[in-house]
């Protein structure tokens, strides 16, 4: 086949292959399709089961998640809120609808997640302590809460980060929208935390179409989600509301389509391995390239497939590599730019970003869709041997 006779091959795309079709169709056979159900209240089981957690709140997508865990969480007006500069935005733009601020940490190199080594150097020598307050100097704010990313789907160093959080007063709040099925220490990432964020946007290892879900031990916290993602009801039936509440909930019709998701998950996490170990064997040699490891105290769910491509290294830089993969209409992606970077976050404070920047220049992901089939992969491959 030559490369105009063949279609386009995406970077991370749905695959429908279980009993999507008929959980939706129970849906609309039943008209049981706004936002509650039987399938909301078994993906929220089955969803908690799978984080190893307690409790689980659907909500109507990941940064909904996100925002409604950090009022629950207790992060107000002017709190701050310490996370990786190399996010997606989403994080940073939940902080900021609370009127808290985000300040921006560094990855670390190797596992590219936020550096503990860093955040704990942050908090001795940038922070005071002020009645059982962790102050920032520069801002004169609280710091009120860290929130790791698990970036790609590899769990961030969740040890270190709890134990700086107990020994600071703060509270952890884990994205983990993009780690469903990811472990650390064997234990799911999203259960370490005080609470835990999952997504199910189209491009995430699961999907609901959209959607987000909340994970707790703590049935209070649970409870208040709840709460504040249906527009704070105090009363079933008279529409009494006790604070400003929010329509984040998740219709019955995502939750049909997540729960057939969530019953392939394994198969997903396997496949995405299965493709990660075919483009190891494949680029393991190629100058200037470092493809990603996995840390001893991981396993990931390999939600994307991302290599370093050392600048003044490697042959072509990243963008040069995108290019020619794009004209061969083979979608791939840079990572997200820093927040720190970020002309929607300029105003707030970032330390020491260096390696977040160095990343961001140099990585590019590559096609790694559950669905994508052998001779796609190959092509893929073949087309970077040629241009890297
Ligand atoms: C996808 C994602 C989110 C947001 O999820 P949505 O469901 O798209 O709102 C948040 N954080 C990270 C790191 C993500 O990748």
């Amino acid at each position: 086949m030559s490369a105009t006779t063949v279609g386009p091959i995406s970077l991370s795309i749905p695959n429908i292959a279980g009993n999507e079709w008929s959980y939706v169709k129970e849906c609309l056979d039943t008209g049981w399709v706004s936002s509650v159900g039987s399938f909301v209240d078994r993906f929220e089981r089955d969803l908690a089961a799978r984080a190893g957690t307690q409790h689980a709140i659907a909500t109507a997508s990941g940064t909904a998640a996100i925002h409604t865990a950090l009022m629950a969480a207790g992060v107000e007006k002017d709190d701050e809120v310490l996370m990786p500069s190399l996010t997606f935005i989403a994080p940073a733009n939940a902080v900021r609808y609370i009127g808290a601020w985000p300040v921006f940490l560094d990855s670390d190199p190797v596992y590219w997640q936020l550096d503990p080594n860093k955040v704990e150097v942050f908090l001795r020598t940038e922070c005071v302590q002020k009645a059982g307050a962790t102050i920032n100097r520069k801002s004169g704010r609280t710091i009120k809460a860290i929130m790791p990313v698990h970036v790609l789907g590899h769990p961030a160093p969740l040890k270190p980060i709890l134990e700086l959080a107990g020994r600071y007063g703060l509270v952890v709040i884990e994205d983990a929208t993009e780690s469903l099925g990811s472990t650390y220490e064997g234990r799911p990432t999203g259960s370490w935390g005080l609470i835990g964020c999952f997504s199910f946007n189209g491009n995430k290892i699961i999907t609901t179409g959209g959607g987000g879900m909340i994970v707790t031990h703590d049935k209070a916290l649970a409870d208040r989600c709840r709460y504040l993602t249906t527009q704070a009801k105090d009363d079933p039936v008279e529409f009494v509301h006790g604070a400003i509440g929010y329509n984040y909930r998740m219709t019955n019709v995502q939750a049909a389509i997540g729960c057939a998701q969530l019953e392939q998950l394994d198969k997903f996490i396997n496949r995405k391995k299965q493709i990660a170990e075919c483009y190891a064997e494949a680029f393991g040699a190629l100058r200037g390239w470092t493809l990603p490891q996995v840390a001893p105290w991981a396993s990931s769910n390999w939600w994307l497939y991302t290599v370093r491509i050392n600048e003044g290294r490697a042959r072509s830089s990243s963008r040069a590599v995108m290019a020619q993969l794009q004209a061969q209409a083979i979608q791939c992606r840079p990572f997200w730019q820093p927040m720190h970077l970020s002309p929607a976050h300029l105003d707030c404070q970032a330390w020491n970003c260096g390696t977040a920047e160095a990343l961001w220049r140099d990585c590019l992901s590559i096609p790694c869709s559950t669905n994508l089939d052998p001779d796609s992969q190959q092509r893929v491959i073949a087309e970077i041997q040629r241009c890297a």
